[in-house]
């Protein structure tokens, strides 16, 4: 309950927080999409307060469609339009918005393209171990057993024309845990192009965009320490680039000297077993770079260089041992 109390005290303390600016830039930070997102605009003019609230506005309505769960603002609860359509859409085509359709028919892209290492269809499964993360015990065999190589986004249809989806199996929902922060990142990143902005950082927890570059150099994004996760191995420069990460240290728990991490392999229905620890995916969208940083960290190191080479991305992929660097200089 402490812990609880704590943790609400820190969100209301950052979320209370403001756009705070020095010399050099103006930022304002606040815990969304289920993580801490920083905003960073180097541009230097009174009209940058004003757009980076303009983007938190956003982001709060990106929330209030992708969120998983109903969304709790602390007054009244509000169905998320995801939560909905997870309701309703078993054996029936379910209109949904513009925002919805797209993120879902551009995420099945990838699922198929990770023949389902990335899987958006696998929002029971996830539940499950969502609730394995809220008591720290993992599920019971006869719960995740029907889950065991399901394709969800296998189970899911869409049609174009009239803009609905559908599931044609009871086990599908739509999650959009691994993917809905890049996705939104990408329209906040257009959102402060249009406006004229230079020169920004957007730091979604783990997933990085950077606009043009700092002062004439690039920016240096450190890739963290699977292993420590107050420690990084090293940074590596980039301009007009995002720097997208899965691990296995970001989210997880302890049972009985077992640690279970929160990227599922729908093979096993168990959290990944695979080699990688840690995978930054270094590409020119953030939505394209989650995505296939989830399927990387499932494929294992191998796979997912072969996939990443494929796609002509830059990565980091970090195994108990070795570090697999391609399109970047990790310094
Ligand atoms: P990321 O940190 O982007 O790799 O996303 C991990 C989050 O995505 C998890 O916390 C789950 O909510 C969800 N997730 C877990 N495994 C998968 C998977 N194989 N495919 C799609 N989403 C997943
Ligand atoms: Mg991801």
């Amino acid at each position: 309950m402490k812990r609880i109390i704590l943790i609400f005290i820190c969100i209301i303390l950052i979320s209370s927080c403001s756009v705070t600016g020095s010399s050099d830039y103006v930022q304002k930070s606040d815990y969304l999409l289920g993580t801490f997102i920083s905003l960073k605009i180097y541009d230097s003019g009174p009209e940058y307060d004003e757009i980076i609230d303009d983007c938190f506005s956003i982001i709060s309505e990106y929330e209030q469609i992708f969120s998983f769960t109903d969304t709790d603002n602390l007054i009244h609860l509000i169905k998320s339009f995801l939560s909905v359509l997870n309701a309703s859409a078993f054996n029936y085509p379910v209109p949904v918005s513009d925002k919805l359709f797209d993120i879902v028919s551009e995420s099945l892209y990838y699922c198929d393209r990770t023949n389902g290492a990335f899987d958006i269809g696998l929002g029971r499964l996830i539940s499950i171990w969502d609730n394995s993360f809220a008591s720290s015990i993992p599920p019971e065999t006869d719960e995740i057993s029907d889950y065991i190589g399901f394709k969800g986004y296998k189970n899911i249809v869409i049609d174009a024309d009239k803009k609905t989806i559908m599931y044609t199996d009871e086990r599908v929902a739509i999650h959009l845990g691994a993917c809905a922060k890049g996705y939104v990142e990408d329209r906040i990143a257009e959102y402060l192009k249009e406006k004229g902005v230079k020169s920004a950082v957007l730091d979604f927890g783990g997933s990085i965009t950077v606009l043009g570059d700092k002062k004439g150099s690039p920016f240096n994004i450190g890739i963290t320490d699977p292993y420590n996760e107050n420690a990084i191995i090293g940074t590596i420069g980039v301009v007009d680039s995002c720097v997208v990460t899965s691990g296995d240290y970001r989210r997880f728990f302890v049972y009985d000297d077992v640690r279970y991490h929160h990227i599922i392999d729908s093979d096993t229905a168990y959290p990944s077993m695979s080699d990688i620890n840690g995978v930054s995916v270094i590409c020119e969208s953030a939505f394209k770079g989650d995505c296939l940083s989830t399927a990387a960290f499932v494929l294992g190191s191998e796979a997912a260089a072969s996939l990443l080479d494929d796609e002509g991305y830059g990565y980091v992929i970090i195994t108990d041992g070795s570090v697999k660097i391609s399109g970047v200089v990790l310094e």
